[in-house]
């Protein structure tokens, strides 16, 4: 019987805005962001992350938390679900009443309905004079989107994101809808949840934003994506703030990851490091699963193996010395088998490993057999009578196996003048390049608000109505890229080479 009954909490509801492009999905989110946000601190911050909370009365005048993923368009919320990551509880499909419903508001309410998540219609716009809010109904419903009164249950509100007219009953109608759905979460428990974004900032580091679905996380905690672990020693609010711990379902940045993290990855936090390096390391190996046992500290560094036999023990001692000081950030060499005499095969027989381990003779001989073994088994035996040509070659062989090191430098920039048109995963757009070149072919980042938001390729560049593969700083240019990202003026491109250190 178990006899630790879970604590469980209410939790507050972490909402995505979805809709066609132009419909106000930026507009919405900033208009709440801006009207709503926790203590009203908003000043100060350079570089937001990409999910706020705000909080809001409830229908008997307490103030509730509502958290909102801030990353306009669904491409964010698309990777998560094609990770089978659930992290948003409710959706709001936003609609134009200006112009009703278009492709992107059917392939929205498709994404909502396959992720089985509740959802909320904000019919959006209803400011302008061409506003026509019952013809909008009547389209929605023609989709099969049956609002509460007009043939359906689905909750709405009449809005406009502009002037903030019907964003009470929207932010009211998430409370009610959570209520009713009773999101739930232990807040005893080591957090886990999901990565919203990954970005290597140049100065700082890997960082992630994680919204917190379960649990809690505080400072001295270490947090595992799949293969990849970062300390919270460096952990932020969404405002851009040191904090020591947080709860569901607050977003969170930390930073210093070892490696990238997956976006849409789900994240779990622990009172050990080496439990989340065991955790990492099963989940490499593709042997992940709930047991985190293991204790001791262990090394962030990827170790070497190596076998030494040396003809006398001064000169054995001498060269483990030697071996000791060659070290790398993220590599080091372990002796892990050592001894006098000449190197026979039940040395090599007695190796527990095969593959990078480095077996090294001093002024030895080397059994015909060994050497058979050694080949049978894919090693090699290095031999050596000068310490200096041993040296040399171990760090040779250090360069060789240590685990690169990833840098992304930005070659480009292309600040987006304007949007002309877009089909399905192909847009054109004017362009100026601010900074280093752009060429045809190439990968870019989409930046908005010094966020990636996502990835596309140029394929296509024309400067004045002629092709070209290439265009230099300070020139404007027309581009078409392919992205499933919707880019608007204003968002930055950045082209980009990644160099293996
Ligand atoms: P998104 O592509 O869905 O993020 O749409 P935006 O939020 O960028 O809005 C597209 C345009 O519609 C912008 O020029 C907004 O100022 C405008 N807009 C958004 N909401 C409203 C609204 O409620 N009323 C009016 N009049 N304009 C709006």
């Amino acid at each position: 019987m178990d006899k630790q009954k879970e604590t469980i909490e209410k939790r507050p509801p972490v909402v995505v805005i979805m809709g066609h492009i132009d419909h106000g999905k930026s507009t919405l989110l900033d208009y709440i962001r801006k009207s709503n946000i926790v203590e009203g601190e908003t000043g100060g911050i350079t570089q937001r992350i990409s999910a706020y909370e705000v909080l809001h009365k409830n229908e008997h005048g307490a103030e509730e938390k509502i958290t909102f993923i801030d990353t306009p368009g669904h491409e964010a919320f698309s990777k998560m679900r094609e990770r089978g990551a659930q992290i948003a509880d409710i959706a709001i499909l936003i609609v134009s009443a200006e112009d009703g419903v278009k492709p992107q508001t059917i392939e929205a309410w498709k994404t909502i309905v396959e992720s089985k998540i509740p959802v909320i219609v904000a019919i959006n716009k209803i400011d302008r004079p061409v506003a026509n809010i019952e013809k909008t109904k009547t389209e929605l419903a023609e989709n099969e989107i049956y609002l509460e009164n007009y043939g359906g249950t689905i909750p709405f509100a009449e809005i406009s994101a502009k002037e903030g007219t019907g964003i009470d009953t929207l932010l009211s109608l998430i409370l009610i809808l959570a209520e009713v759905e009773n999101f739930t979460a232990n807040p005893q428990t080591d957090a886990t949840g999901f990565v919203l974004e990954a970005n290597l900032d140049p100065k700082r580091g890997i960082e992630a934003t994680l919204i917190i679905k379960n649990g809690y996380v505080k400072s001295g905690m270490t947090v595992a994506v799949e293969d990849t672990i970062c300390s919270t020693r460096i952990m932020e609010n969404f405002l851009g703030k040191m904090i020591k711990e947080a709860t569901f379902s607050s977003p969170i940045r930390i930073i210093g990851f070892n490696n990238m993290p997956h976006v849409g990855g789900e994240f779990k936090a622990f009172a050990k490091k080496s439990d989340a390096e065991e955790y990492a390391k099963n989940w490499k190996e593709g042997t992940i699963n709930a047991t985190q046992s293991k204790q001791g500290e262990q090394s962030d560094k990827k170790i070497i193996p190596i076998m030494l036999k040396a003809d006398v023990a001064g000169s054995l001692e001498a060269i483990e010395k030697e071996i000791q000081k060659i070290q790398h950030e993220n590599a080091e060499f372990k002796i892990v088998a050592k001894g006098v005499g000449p190197i026979t095969l039940s040395d090599i027989k007695n190796l527990s490993t095969d593959g990078d381990i480095l077996i090294i003779g001093f002024n030895v001989n080397i059994d015909r057999s060994a050497t058979e073994e050694a080949e049978r088994r894919g090693v090699d035996i290095s031999s050596f009578n000068i310490i200096y040509k041993m040296t040399e070659w171990l760090e040779e062989q250090m360069e060789r196996l240590r685990p690169k090191i990833e840098t992304v430098e930005v070659t480009g920039r292309v600040k987006i003048i304007r949007a002309f048109s877009r089909t399905k995963e192909r847009q054109i757009l004017g362009g100026k390049v601010t900074e280093g070149v752009i060429n045809l072919n190439s990968i870019v980042k989409i930046m908005r608000r010094d966020f990636e938001i996502g990835r596309g390729k140029l394929v296509n560049l024309e400067q004045g109505k002629l092709k070209t593969s290439t265009v230099t700083e300070g020139l404007e240019f027309g581009m078409m890229i392919e992205s499933k990202i919707e880019i608007v003026t204003g968002d930055v491109l950045e082209s980009f080479s990644v160099m293996q250190k």
